[in-house]
């Protein structure tokens, strides 16, 4: 009988093939482990939580910054066949307290950092037996984390884990509404991990620096996981600073990072200023957006000449498609090509698999792929929306509209939900809030549709900076760049927008304003 592979031999068979090649160097507490030595700690911990009542199918949530804690934690889970649920350690109180109900969690491991918001949330926590503290001074309540893998046994626990067994539970960024949990079975990322080595190029002798949140999908599965696949190393940041991580690069020669455009950006500017050899940076991943030209200039200027940029969710793995080295100046501002055993379709909003709309159109983007989520936990009615079958084949509905060129290159261009239509014409609010930021005063926009009576919507946009109405609807009046439609016909002056806290904007409070 074949084996088919579960999370857990993702990391004991590279384990197994360079026992002493290092897997985690993570400098904040001096620690540096070898796949051998790292996977015998997760056998530990696995062993710790089955002992603390932890079985197959329980979920162990974390509220962690980057560290050694959480990559441990994730292959521990993985050994018994519990779920993970990695929860970002910016949340505050009342959404901890969400999360962790919806997701009905029995473990929850936190820090310092995030000690205030799971003491803040803890009177609510309906289902959660047992608190794991990783720091020192563990507080009344909880368990010394330490303490337990250390004395726990090294030889990995019985437990039958299958691949189509749930891996964890992610919330997705609760950017269009209350988060969602994404239901990942083993297989999705096992997957994963290849399609991203593969499109990365990714080789045991890569050194990577995990500095962007690992609570996130982005960094959790398309940058440490490829790595612990092929037995590579990871050099692990409590958390993202520019100048720290060009140190990093310098000292642990690093090969490969991941960052959002606006991390690469800060990372542009700190080289200015640091001293720090990074010519050992080989390849620059991102995602969340396309990378600005502006940005993508100062980072080849400043770094390395390759960047691989992936587009995706939270659902479908999250790497759906990718731009790659080559790809970058031609196709500036696109997303790229489907991801290696990807399908991907741009069909009228909502509508069947089948319609697909004109080459050039803008529609729907839909994927298939072998990583796509088995469900939104708990949440029936919004799994049934977004996976449909067709052709043999199930598609996920990503909510995101975009269009493809002449040739297939993907270009995303703004979320179903925020589309406008006003006098039947469709308006999409990137395009305003770009024209907008244009304004030497304009520090932030958002732009919405408010109902209206005779064009169903108007354009409404929220803005900070010290300017006005008038001031604001002249200069747009004036540039080339906007039709009249989509001029915005109100403005709101604010102190801040709404956001998740990945800083994305949620326009869905402003509507509801
Ligand atoms: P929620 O689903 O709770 O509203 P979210 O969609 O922001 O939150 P994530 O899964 O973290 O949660 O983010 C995925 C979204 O981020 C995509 O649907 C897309 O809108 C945006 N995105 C990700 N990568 C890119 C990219 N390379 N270019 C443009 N947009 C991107
Ligand atoms: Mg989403």
């Amino acid at each position: 009988k074949r084996m088919q592979p579960t999370l857990r031999e993702t990391l004991e068979l590279t384990a197994k093939r360079y026992p002493e090649r290092d897997a985690i160097v993570y400098p904040r507490r001096d620690q540096r482990y070898t796949f051998a030595e790292f996977d015998e700690r997760a056998n530990r911990l696995a062993n710790a939580l089955a002992d603390l009542g932890v079985e197959k199918g329980d979920r162990v949530s974390t509220m962690l910054y980057n560290g050694s804690e959480i990559v441990l934690t994730v292959f521990a889970c993985a050994k018994l066949g519990a779920v993970f649920n990695p929860l970002n350690y910016r949340l505050p109180a009342g959404e901890v307290e969400y999360i962790l109900n919806d997701a009905e969690s029995s473990v929850l491991l936190y820090e310092a950092d995030t000690r205030e918001a799971v003491h803040g949330a803890r009177d609510s926590l309906d289902t959660v037996s047992e608190y794991l503290y990783i720091d020192e001074d563990t507080p009344d309540g909880a368990q010394d984390f330490y303490a337990l893998v250390d004395e726990a046994p090294p030889a990995r626990p019985d437990a039958e884990v299958a691949e189509d067994d749930v891996y964890a539970f992610i919330y997705t960024s609760g950017t269009t509404g209350r988060p969602k949990g994404v239901v990942h079975e083993h297989r999705d990322m096992v997957e994963h991990n290849l399609i991203c080595a593969a499109e990365g190029g990714l080789r045991p002798d890569d050194v990577g620096l995990s500095a962007l949140p690992l609570y996130h999908c982005a960094e959790l599965h398309a940058a440490l996981f490829p790595r612990i696949q092929v037995g590579a190393t990871s050099v692990i940041h409590h958390d993202f600073d520019p100048v720290a991580v060009l140190q990093a690069i310098d000292e642990h020669d690093v090969t490969v990072m991941f960052g959002a455009p606006t991390a690469w950006n800060g990372m542009a500017h700190a080289a200015a200023e640091v001293e720090a050899d990074t010519s050992s940076l080989r390849l620059g991943m991102y995602g969340a957006s396309p990378m600005p030209e502006d940005v993508l200039n100062a980072c080849m200027d400043a770094f390395c000449d390759d960047y691989l940029q992936a587009y995706g969710m939270t659902e479908i793995g999250p790497c759906g498609t990718f731009q790659h080295p080559d790809e970058q100046i031609p196709k500036q501002g696109s997303a790229g090509v489907p991801a290696l055993n990807h399908d991907l379709r741009v069909v009228e909003p909502g509508a069947d698999p089948d319609a697909a709309v004109e080459q050039g159109e803008i529609g729907e983007i839909l994927f298939s792929g072998p990583c796509t989520m088995r469900e939104y936990w708990n949440r029936p009615d919004a799994t049934a929306d977004s996976l449909r079958e067709a052709d043999g084949k199930e598609w996920y509905y990503t909510g995101d509209l975009g269009y493809l060129d002449a040739d297939g290159f993907l270009y995303v261009v703004d979320r179903k939900d925020d589309m406008i239509i006003s006098g039947g014409e469709n308006i999409y609010p990137t395009e305003v809030e770009d024209a907008l930021f244009s304004h030497p005063d304009v520090v932030e926009a958002a732009v919405v549709g408010e109902p209206h009576e005779e064009w169903g919507e108007v354009v409404v946009a929220y803005v900070v900076g010290d300017t006005d109405a008038d001031a604001l609807d002249a200069f747009v009046r004036d540039s080339d760049d906007l039709a009249d439609f989509k001029r915005p016909r109100e403005y709101a002056f604010v102190e801040e927008l709404p956001k998740n806290p990945s800083g994305k904007v949620q326009k869905f409070k402003l509507r509801d304003e």
